[in-house]
């Protein structure tokens, strides 16, 4: 799909779709419960939880933009990973990567523990471990590219194409980057998901989760199970996020002009010893980055060189920045991932995924560029002071 028509289909995405009051925008519908015409005659929605009219624009807009067949609209992101899970049975393998969200992580982990299913951790950038994983012939692999935090990326058409010798789904995290700068069903995958508390939604309001499944049949069986657990995301939060939405092409644009200059500002600061962005030059995975997505997205982490009290004089001088968890919002946050996003995950686990205790990382926000860069350089002067 070409940036314009992405662009297009987001900001269209539900308008004059009303049938009664040509109302411009789709309203809100926030009845839990839609009369029958009569006995045993159904209109297309009976049940809140089942089907709310508000979800399915937002759902059916998603499913749109990822090119999929059927869209899920889930209460956080986690219900969306968690959803995925219903599909395995205790005798089916899963394999997911090392360095993957500490909210996934935790779940896969700990459902493992239970005995829900067998679970394989692995750096998929090592094809012979990787391997070795695929040789378990897994039900399920799970990817997230670029990853959270340290943005390495794994090569989804590649990756996919290997789990499906083997009879294997993929499902994608695409939270970082948001149908506007990847699609994973165009590149082989069966799911892809976010966390629309991120850039989908975008203003740092909402809690929530979508799927979106290549197959008609998969969709069905797990829109049947996300109805069956009660997870369905809230008709409200649909209607905040379907707003959200149709600003998001325009959003990731600036987010990632202000993190180009971010991130180059950083990668000369002398405070600094190594800065994770794959649209620097030096990014080991820079050349698959401009492949396999349109553009670096905005989200980035650093090391410093003073370690953990570096980064404590950091988050104690920064003035614009947000300490806070979340990113993909318009304001600029930073957060400290071992002892916050990554808090879930045991320090040995931590440490095997390159996360250490001075790793910073950075959602660069919407605002002016001369406001961030100022802010970041006076507090990074000071941590090494
Ligand atoms: C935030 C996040 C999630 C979990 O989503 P919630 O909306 O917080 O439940 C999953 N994956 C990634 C990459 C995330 O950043």
């Amino acid at each position: 799909m070409s940036e314009k028509k992405i662009a297009t289909t987001a900001v269209r995405a539900g308008i004059n779709s009303d049938q009664h009051h040509g109302a411009v925008v789709p309203a809100l519908h926030l009845s839990s419960t839609y009369a029958l015409k009569g006995f045993n005659d159904k209109r297309q929605f009976d049940y809140s939880r089942t089907g709310n009219p508000t979800r399915a624009t937002f759902a059916q807009a998603i499913t749109d933009l990822e090119q999929g067949a059927v869209g899920i609209v889930t209460n956080t992101g986690m219900s969306a990973v968690h959803l995925i899970c219903q599909l395995l049975d205790t005798q089916d393998t899963v394999v997911i990567p090392h360095d993957c969200y500490g909210g996934s992580f935790r779940l896969f982990t700990h459902l493992a523990k239970r005995g829900q299913f067998t679970l394989v951790v692995v750096d998929q950038n090592d094809q012979q471990a990787l391997a070795q994983a695929l040789a378990t012939k897994p039900k399920l692999v799970l990817v997230e590219s670029p990853s959270n935090p340290l943005l390495r990326l794994v090569d989804i058409a590649a990756i996919t194409k290997q789990a499906h010798q083997v009879g294997a789904l993929v499902a994608v995290d695409n939270t970082f980057m948001s149908p506007v700068l990847q699609q994973p069903l165009l590149l082989g995958a069966d799911i892809v998901f976010h966390s629309t508390t991120k850039y989908i939604n975008g203003h740092s309001d909402v809690v929530g989760g979508v799927l979106v499944t290549k197959e008609q049949a998969l969709g069905e069986k797990l829109a049947w199970w996300a109805n069956c657990i009660g997870i369905t995301g809230s008709a409200f939060d649909s209607f905040l996020a379907l707003r959200g939405l149709k600003t998001l092409p325009i959003r990731m644009k600036q987010h990632q002009i202000n993190a180009n200059a971010v991130a180059k500002f950083l990668q000369q600061h002398s405070a600094i010893q190594q800065v994770y962005f794959p649209g620097l030059a030096s990014h080991p995975q820079h050349e698959l980055a401009k492949k396999q997505q349109y553009d670096f997205g905005a989200m980035m982490s650093f090391e410093l060189k003073g370690g953990v009290e570096a980064v404590k004089i950091l988050f104690d001088k920064l003035e614009l920045f947000t300490l806070a968890q979340s990113l993909g919002g318009v304001e600029s946050l930073i957060c400290h991932p071992s002892t916050m996003t990554h808090a879930g995950m045991e320090i040995e686990a931590q440490l095997t995924a390159g996360i250490t205790q001075s790793l910073v990382r950075l959602s660069v926000g919407i605002e002016d560029i001369d406001d961030i860069l100022a802010d970041l350089s006076q507090a990074l002067d000071a941590s090494q002071a």
